[in-house]
């Protein structure tokens, strides 16, 4: 009896992360990458070399028709907001859900028309962009340490953000080819 009483108080522990896509009736939506993280990408097209800093989703299909916009993976508050729509830069500060304490991370959402602002609370119903007119039709999410250039932190270390992996690799002239390639 002692034991079962303490499997039932044990588990409320406020780990409160979610995908940024759900579909129109609520369940998380658009579980795919198109891209992977930390992956160098060299020169082009004006860009410098880089490594990936965070994780690329596609555009939800009908998202405007059905009202789908981009959600903050956690609870926080709006710290900045950079670029021209469609193509702006929002960046949260993660806090807990009482918005009392400020966690160390928080997260961007590139490529996307902003519909919050600075300074405003962000609960997990408050949406932070439109999920429609992205940018090159993908948001790329990233997790990490706000005002830092450098600490960027993998986003599939989030239980809530990772993603299945059923696709094996094929071996092709001795490089590994993925399904889901990097754009
Ligand atoms: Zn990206």
């Amino acid at each position: 009896m002692a034991m079962r009483m303490l499997f039932i108080i044990i588990p409320l522990v406020a780990f409160s992360y979610q995908w940024p896509m759900f579909d129109q009736y609520g369940n998380a939506d658009n579980k795919i990458v198109i891209s992977g993280f930390g992956a160098y990408r060299p020169y082009y097209n004006g860009m410098e070399e880089h490594f990936h800093a965070g994780i690329d989703i596609p555009e939800q299909e009908n998202a405007q028709m059905l009202e789908l916009y981009i959600w903050p993976i956690d609870y926080a508050i709006v710290v900045r907001i950079t670029g021209v729509a469609p193509n702006q830069h929002v960046t949260i500060q993660h806090y807990n859900s009482q918005f009392t304490t400020p966690k160390e991370e928080g997260s961007t959402y590139r490529h996307v028309t902003a519909i919050c602002d600075v300074g405003e609370t962000l609960t997990l119903d408050n949406p932070v962009a439109n999920g429609w007119d992205m940018h090159h039709e993908h948001l790329h999410l990233e997790y990490r340490v706000p005002g830092t250039l450098a600490d960027y932190k993998n986003p599939f270390t989030i239980t809530e953000l990772q993603i299945e992996d059923n696709t094996a690799p094929t071996l092709c002239r001795g490089d590994f080819h993925f399904v889901s390639g990097n754009s």
